[in-house]
């Protein structure tokens, strides 16, 4: 099975290297297919994301990929935006659930951010009418939003979830949230089966740190949907252990949600779960549940021990202390 690896800049190969370690030691055997992209590759080949790394992701579909350094204010454009345009990686899925260990004010949160990912107003359609007045442009289209919350019923439906909430505020962007609502209503019409709620926005985030345990599956629109996942991993322990996958029909990489942290990067202090269990996401993704299971399994038993673990974490130990932990607690496979 081949597989690209996109190491990233700062912690990213540290986290990558890590990930790599927990699967190999799972027994499932990937030949990893190394793509540049990052301030590295900018540096390196004069690009942040050249297209021979599109290119290896076209070819072999899937890939795990570390944070990318991107510069702000260098006219040097997103490189997670551009993957996920180029790719047509339409849908963002973050799991949440509460782990062990990890001191959050609530226990036994267990929802899925699912986030679409290539429009509204991250479309990048920015312009400046006179000096001192810009423009952005929300763009919301019918095939996008019926793709996305088709997605998240269908998500609710593999994994036996039991309601869906459409985050909108359609009260003020009544066209473009409008549509998204008219979108979502008739998605949902086809799954009489799976709950469905919509709520805006506002009251979503009031209630996330209210009573995270009403929701279970939320699906939104990009802005939204990036603001409401780290508000929702820092429910259940930040971002060094929070997953994420990007999802498209032909494609999909799977990514931590955390950037590449220059101020620890090479001193071999990063946390790599959240990388880690991207890569069990990954490994779910190409039919390989029984080792992502494991895994899984793997992290809450080493944060339950609580040894080895990284100084975000309360511990004091490092990448290679919980890598080894992790590894330790891998249940032997079926
Ligand atoms: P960051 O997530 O890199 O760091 C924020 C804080 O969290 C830092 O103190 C860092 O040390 C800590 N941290 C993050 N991940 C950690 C981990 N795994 N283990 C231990 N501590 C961790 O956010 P930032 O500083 O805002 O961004 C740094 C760079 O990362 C920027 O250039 C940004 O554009 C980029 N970024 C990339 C991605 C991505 O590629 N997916 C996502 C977010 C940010």
């Amino acid at each position: 099975m081949q597989i690209v690896l996109i190491a990233g800049d700062g912690i990213g190969p540290e986290v990558t290297a890590a990930t790599q370690e927990v699967i190999a030691a799972t027994g499932v055997k990937i030949d990893w297919i190394d793509a540049p992209a990052g301030l590295h590759s900018a540096e390196q080949f004069g690009d942040p994301l050249p297209e021979r790394t599109l290119d290896l992701i076209r070819q072999y579909r899937v890939a795990l990929k570390g944070p990318c350094t991107t510069p702000v204010g260098k006219g040097f454009r997103s490189i997670n935006v551009k993957l996920r345009q180029s790719l047509e990686l339409f849908a963002s899925v973050r799991p949440v659930q509460s782990l062990p260990h990890l001191k959050t004010p609530f226990e036994q949160v267990n929802l899925i951010v699912v986030r679409e990912n290539t429009e509204g107003l991250y479309a990048g359609l920015e312009h400046q009418v006179v000096p001192g007045v810009i423009e952005s442009l929300r763009v919301i289209t019918r095939t996008a939003a019926e793709r996305i919350v088709r997605y998240a019923f269908e998500l609710a439906r593999q994994y036996g979830r039991r309601m869906v909430t459409f985050c909108h505020k359609a009260d003020v962007m009544r066209l473009s949230d409008g549509l998204f609502l008219q979108c979502a209503r008739e998605v949902a019409d086809d799954y009489p089966f799976i709950d469905f709620e919509e709520k805006p926005i506002d009251n979503v985030c009031l209630e996330l740190v209210t009573d995270p345990k009403h929701y279970d599956v939320l699906v939104m629109e990009n802005l939204f949907g990036d603001v409401i996942s780290d508000l929702c991993a820092g429910l259940v322990g930040g971002l060094g252990v929070v997953p994420g996958a990007n999802l498209g029909s032909k494609y999909a990489i799977f990514e931590a949600v955390h950037g590449s942290a220059p101020d620890i990067a090479g001193k071999g202090l990063a946390n790599p779960i959240a990388c880690i269990r991207s890569g069990a996401m990954l490994l779910e993704h190409i039919g390989r549940r029984d080792a992502a299971a494991r895994i899984e399994h793997a992290v809450v038993e080493t944060l339950r021990a609580g040894v080895g673990l990284t100084r975000d974490l309360g511990g004091d130990g490092n990448t290679r202390t919980i890598t080894d932990a992790i590894i330790s607690h891998l249940p032997t496979g079926s």
